[in-house]
């Protein structure tokens, strides 16, 4: 059963639509229309003419207007959440707290920090002493954002605020498999009064996405899969316009010996099955060392027991968001069991739901030629592999096309921050797992498949920015040293000050 319908226009006039249903129970959530090529171009232009107006608000009166977002959505957050959990089929204590509480979080820091993070600065010049360096940070103008259906309220908000707070105006165009949630940031910011043209929302499938690229945008920001992912690097390199690329990921989790196993084994269970394995940061493959992976295991499978699969009243897994993963999370446990692999938990869909669901499934004596360990799952699955030490695991987490997010557990935590030091990967944790989206001082994003460019944090703000730098002459004068005439004394001289500051001891303090 299809999660999102695609139905095209009964006439050349009309529109397409996309027909939704909710994950968990399946009911009709309802149609919404497909946004024309024209109408993108439309929504552009429109932010392209609110631009100006925005970019000369101070930061303060930019930020006011995410203050009140934040307060209003905290007041209304009950709203919010039902409408995304009804989009979702999760929890409804993840959608309120993934989703909603780290919005309210994000629109507080960046309203509150932008402007000293974005503030003009002045450089010294470490040789040229006779020169001032200003560097300012700019808005880039109109802003493209391009967003998946996992988190759909949360990746379309935090962008958004980030490239407006920059003095960017946004379009956004939402996963087509969660609409609604996307429509849930332009109420939000429609609610506190944003003047007309600086957010623009545009709905529809990878047609609009692919629209959106060549509308005349000056960035994308894109978070999404590796495949599409590629696709937004094409076109921004044909238009010449920056991206930022949150791919995908396959998180691996080292456990050593000494790792407190209670907490590791709670860890791994929230970290492989929170949003039903959705997760960009998800942890995708456990290494742990021989000596200690019997009881690691025996605690997983005690812990996953304990856990609660529906779609009401009190439960802990949610369900598959879009039916398109149900079959690549089917496809990569069967292809393990096949070449090997046990199942000592779950294994298949869960015949006592009636949406997508996929139960919360631990396999053991999985190796790197099945899919489960080199390809994103985005689903409740934790493959466990049991290795010689920690070199073994390390090298392993590193066999992977992917570098998105790691974590490392152990009791030392100056070894696991080594340990985590030496996994090729954008963002890692120790003694926990994921959170690095979370925790918005930290640049987030990835290395390898999993992406380009950084969001979140100072270097995610400074990404919506067009960097000037402004080089200013101190003292005046009729010339300068390096200006005609040249001569051989000239010459002389510079050979002479060359050596000096890059021979001699004295020089190589001033240089
Ligand atoms: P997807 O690539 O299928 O779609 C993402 C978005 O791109 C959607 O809005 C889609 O309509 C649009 N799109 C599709 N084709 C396009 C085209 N040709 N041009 C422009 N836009 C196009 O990804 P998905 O299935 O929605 O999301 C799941 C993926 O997202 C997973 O791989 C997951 O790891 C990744 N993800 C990454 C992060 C991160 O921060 N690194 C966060 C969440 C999800």
């Amino acid at each position: 059963m299809a999660i999102v319908e695609r139905i095209e226009a009964a006439t050349p006039d009309a529109r397409r639509r996309l027909r939704l249903r909710n994950p968990a129970t399946l009911a009709p959530l309802g149609e919404v229309e497909v946004a024309t090529p024209s109408d993108v171009r439309a929504a552009v232009e429109r932010a392209r003419k609110a631009q100006p107006g925005w970019a000369a608000l101070s930061f303060a009166e930019r930020g006011r207007y995410l203050e009140r977002a934040a307060r209003t959505l905290a007041a209304r957050q009950n709203e919010f959440v039902t409408a995304i959990v009804a989009e979702t089929g999760k929890p409804e204590l993840e959608a309120l707290t993934t989703e909603v509480l780290t919005a309210c979080d994000a629109l507080s820091f960046y309203a509150k920090r932008a402007g000293r993070i974005l503030a003009d600065q002045t450089v010294p010049v470490h040789l040229l002493k006779n020169k001032k360096l200003r560097i300012s940070y700019k808005p880039l103008g109109v802003v493209g954002i391009i967003t998946p259906w996992n988190f759909p309220f949360i990746l379309a908000l935090n962008p958004t605020i980030q490239a407006l707070m920059a003095g960017n105006c946004v379009v956004l165009k939402p996963s087509e498999v969660t609409p609604k949630s996307g429509r849930l940031v332009e109420e939000l910011l429609h609610a506190v009064g944003l003047p007309e043209g600086v957010f623009e929302l545009v709905i529809g499938d990878g047609e609009t996405g692919a629209a959106l690229l060549d509308a005349g945008v000056d960035k994308i920001s894109f978070t999404g899969s590796v495949e599409t992912g590629r696709r937004v690097a094409e076109a921004c390199g044909r238009n010449l316009i920056p991206c930022t690329l949150e791919l995908g990921g396959k998180d691996p989790m080292i456990v050593c010996a000494d790792a407190d196993l209670e907490r590791a084994a709670r860890g791994a269970v929230y970290g492989a099955f929170t949003n039903s394995g959705q997760v960009c940061t998800s942890t995708e493959r456990v290494y742990v060392v021989d000596e200690v992976a019997d009881v690691f295991t025996r605690k997983v499978l005690e812990e996953t027991g304990r856990l609660r699969q529906g779609a009401s009243g009190e439960f802990d897994i949610g369900a598959i968001i879009d039916a398109r993963q149900l079959d690549v999370i089917e496809e990569h446990v069967r292809d393990a069991v096949e070449r090997g692999a046990r199942v000592l938990a779950g294994g298949r869909r869960n015949p006592a739901c009636e949406g997508l669901f996929f139960e919360p499934t631990v396999l053991v004596d999985v190796d790197h030629e099945m899919k489960i360990m080199r390809d994103e799952t985005f689903g409740p699955v934790l493959p466990i592999m049991r290795v010689a030490d920690e070199d073994e695991a390390l090298r392993l987490a590193n066999d992977s096309p992917y570098g998105l997010n790691a974590n490392v557990w152990t009791r030392n935590k100056r070894r696991g921050a080594e340990l985590a030091g030496r996994i090729e990967s954008g963002c890692a944790v120790v003694n926990d797992c994921m959170l690095t989206y979370g925790v918005t001082e930290s640049p987030f994003g990835g290395v390898k498949d999993s992406g380009i460019g950084r969001v979140n944090g100072e270097l995610g703000l400074k990404g919506y920015c067009r960097v000037q730098s402004i080089l200013i002459d101190r003292f005046g004068g009729k010339t300068e040293p390096l200006w005609y005439p040249y001569s051989a004394r000239k010459l002389r001289l510079f050979r002479r000050a060359l050596r000096m500051l890059w021979g001699t001891s004295l020089g190589r303090l001033l240089s």
